[in-house]
């Protein structure tokens, strides 16, 4: 191997990913590529073809746990709230008794931990906050609001969230005059533990219409942290079935919108956001083409007025081994392009042969717009020029329209 570009030899166990959370693989060294880039590696790649649903994105926009929602007006409590927190926290390297607090009763904690959801509504003794009670962050403790107020159909409201205080009221405090309060400080910054450091209970005559639907504590948000362990299993988890699951565990009723975000958060938290993934394509390219020299790699990207970015258009891939291996195939390659069902709509073009042995042989990738009657010939191109040269192949392919054009278009073929 070749490793004139200063690159290290590739040990050959590490994957992919983990090269490219090397910080050698870098912006700063994607300049030395051996691959035939035709674009600046120095850019940012945004996605292009947006899905119909993105459309929506914006809608359906709640109020919600984990929104900020800063009402204006403050209540005499909570002035005299305000000011007791602020005294203290200016205190804290002066007050050692500032992290002293009344400690939970260790048996209503537990029975609160324990409180599960998969009891359907069967609400437990012990399902209560309560002062002093600790949450590892305030995601976290969101999370559980949410869920206690889906439970026991007490929709909740923001009044203050800043970094370090966090206050929910009673929904009804208006309406019913319920003076159900939740306030809650963070204990430590650097490992994000909040403590409940105010709590009073909803007062009996706090009910009110069951919210089957349209429950706007439980977000997007919320049930995106419900469901990650679940999209973790398995990332095509229908939009349908999650309401299903929160219906099950809440009682109750979520958009379908709302599921489809949900997921798509999920996923998101647990591989990175699409629009980062594209961004990251050309590192990851360039680290393909130096840990296996002699794979090509070509783009084909739409200029915007900003010369450092440009929009993802297409990218064609090969192999080495498979650029080599093929001189060793029958003369023969099929094509087919399939779907790709992420946020942006494009379509993968594959070209495999068969070797001696009559197994399947990957030749060439490309991700493409979609399969026209330019993305054909363009991958086909790519074929003739970088893969092979041998003649009296025999293509087998669907006849796409797309496909035909390429086969009469381009003299190779
Ligand atoms: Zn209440």
């Amino acid at each position: 191997m070749d490793h004139s570009n200063g690159f290290p030899p590739w040990d050959g166990t590490s994957s992919y990913t983990s090269l490219l959370m090397n910080a050698q693989y870098g912006y700063p060294t994607y300049e030395a590529t051996g691959s035939h880039t035709n674009v600046d590696p120095m850019f940012a790649i945004h996605g292009g073809t947006t899905s119909h649903e993105e459309a929506h994105e914006s809608d359906d926009i709640h109020v919600d746990a984990f929104g900020e929602d800063h009402e204006d007006d403050m209540d005499q409590s909570e002035e005299e709230d305000a000011e007791a927190i602020e005294k203290a926290i200016r205190d804290e390297a002066v007050n050692p008794n500032w992290n002293i607090v009344e400690e939970p009763d260790p048996v209503r904690m537990n029975s609160w931990q324990n409180w599960n959801p998969t009891n359907e509504g069967q609400l437990e003794d012990g399902g209560e906050f309560q002062k002093g009670q600790m949450f590892s962050s305030l995601d976290e403790l969101k999370m559980q609001l949410t869920e206690y107020s889906a439970l026991k159909n007490r929709p909740f409201r923001v009044k203050r969230s800043d970094h370090d205080w966090y206050v929910v009221l009673c929904d009804r405090k208006d309406s019913c005059g319920c003076t159900w309060r939740l306030s809650a400080t963070q204990v430590d910054p650097t490992i994000g533990l909040w403590r409940i450091s105010k709590y009073a209970p909803h007062i009996p005559n706090c009910v009110g219409e069951v919210m089957e639907t349209g429950n706007r504590n439980v977000s997007a948000n919320f049930i995106r942290g419900k469901i990650l362990e679940l999209i973790r299993r398995d990332q095509t988890l229908k939009p349908t079935v999650i309401m299903e699951v929160i219906h099950g565990q809440l009682g109750v009723s979520v958009s379908y919108m709302k599921a489809w975000k949900a997921k798509h958060k999920a996923i998101a938290q647990i591989f990175g956001d699409w629009e980062q993934s594209y961004n990251d394509l050309p590192r990851y390219m360039a680290a393909l083409v130096r840990t296996n020299p002699g794979t090509v790699v070509e783009w084909c990207n739409i200029n915007t007025q900003d010369p450092m970015t440009k929009v993802f258009g297409r990218v064609f891939w090969a192999f080495a081994p498979s650029i080599v291996g093929f001189e060793h195939c029958r003369p023969l390659i099929t094509i087919d392009g399939t779907h790709l069902y992420g946020k942006y709509k494009h379509v993968v073009l594959i070209a495999m042969g068969v070797d001696a042995e009559d197994q399947i042989f990957p030749l060439a990738f490309a991700i493409v717009e979609s399969e026209n009657g330019s993305s054909w010939p363009w991958f086909m191109d790519c074929i003739g020029r970088r893969v092979t040269q041998r003649p009296g192949l025999c293509v087998i392919s669907d006849r796409h329209a797309g496909i035909m054009k390429a086969m009469e278009e381009l003299d190779r073929w």
